[in-house]
């Protein structure tokens, strides 16, 4: 595996193998490594003949107020967990290399799916997502890019973007990697005391829980209601725990079928996402 942390070198690399004909897959990540980054790479090689995986922690995307110095860095743990995987080049930027002319410049048009469910709460976070990954799209100039569906709404996001944009990149959804008692794997769980962690677990048992009432027959609100409540009783801090159309991000309505439950909530100083795909 090829460590580089310049664009330009990354990017001249990536021309001559494409000259070769050789197709790219990209798996953008922040780092601080678990199965569910991992899963992304098994994903996308029936897909490319090299793959390029980039840690990246992206100012942009977090505000004032959130997490981004204390952000978990463990870049030597990280590269002995993708020595073990068929990874031909680790990008590692730091912040001058993709950000040279200091504060980030929006490099894409936001769609409105943008000011849905988390972008709520963090109004400019899909605009800093967006952004960087249209100026790693730029560098990395993939034909396939991974994306997991913990991030639903980002995932989507991202193929809009491709869409709007007329990127010619093929992009791609893991499904939701999970710790043996459900919780789903994020780099975030380490913030969790251990009373936290063993309460996490509610924010994935609620959502299986609203799946199966709306399967039998439970109007959504009521689901939804009871599902809140039971958080709120376990000293969660409730972002939103919504049923939506899964194509729009919308609030879904009696008769709609294809849905998401996605739900944000506080659990201590961590703030966990995680949703479900519901077919009725
Ligand atoms: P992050 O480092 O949190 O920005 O995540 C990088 C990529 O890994 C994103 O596409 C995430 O959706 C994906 N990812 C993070 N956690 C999981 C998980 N538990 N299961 C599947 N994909 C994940």
């Amino acid at each position: 595996m090829k460590i580089i942390s310049s664009p330009q070198f990354l990017q001249q690399d990536i021309l001559r193998l494409k000259k070769e004909g050789k197709h790219v897959g990209f798996v953008p990540t922040m780092g601080n490594l678990h199965n569910g980054h991992l899963s992304l790479v098994n994903l996308i090689q029936p897909y490319c003949d090299v793959i390029v995986f980039s840690i990246f922690i992206n100012p942009a995307q977090f505000s004032a107020n959130e997490d981004f110095n204390s952000y978990p860095k463990t870049l030597r743990e990280d590269i002995q967990k993708l020595d073990k995987l068929n990874v031909d080049y680790l990008f590692t930027p730091q912040n001058v290399d993709i950000y040279p002319f200091g504060s980030p410049r929006t490099t894409t048009k936001l769609h409105k799916l943008t000011q849905k469910l988390c972008g709520v709460s963090r109004p400019d976070h899909f605009k800093g997502v967006t952004t960087i990954i249209n100026i790693l799209f730029n560098i990395v100039l993939p034909d396939v890019a991974a994306f997991g569906k913990k991030d639903y709404q980002q995932y989507q996001i991202i193929k809009l973007m491709t869409e709007d944009l007329f990127l010619p990149i093929k992009i791609i959804g893991g499904e939701i990697i999970r710790e043996p008692d459900g919780l789903a794997m994020s780099s975030r769980n380490r913030y969790l005391t251990d009373e936290e962690r063993k309460k996490a677990i509610l924010l994935h048992q609620s959502i299986l829980a609203t799946s199966h009432k709306i399967n039998s027959g439970i109007s959504f609100e009521q689901a939804t209601e009871s599902a809140i409540k039971k958080l709120k009783e376990n000293t969660f801090k409730v972002d939103y725990f919504e049923i939506v159309k899964r194509n729009n991000l919308k609030s879904a309505k009696h008769g709609d079928k294809k849905l998401l439950i996605a739900a944000a909530a506080w659990l201590g100083r961590s703030r966990l996402i995680d949703n479900q795909e519901v077919n009725l």
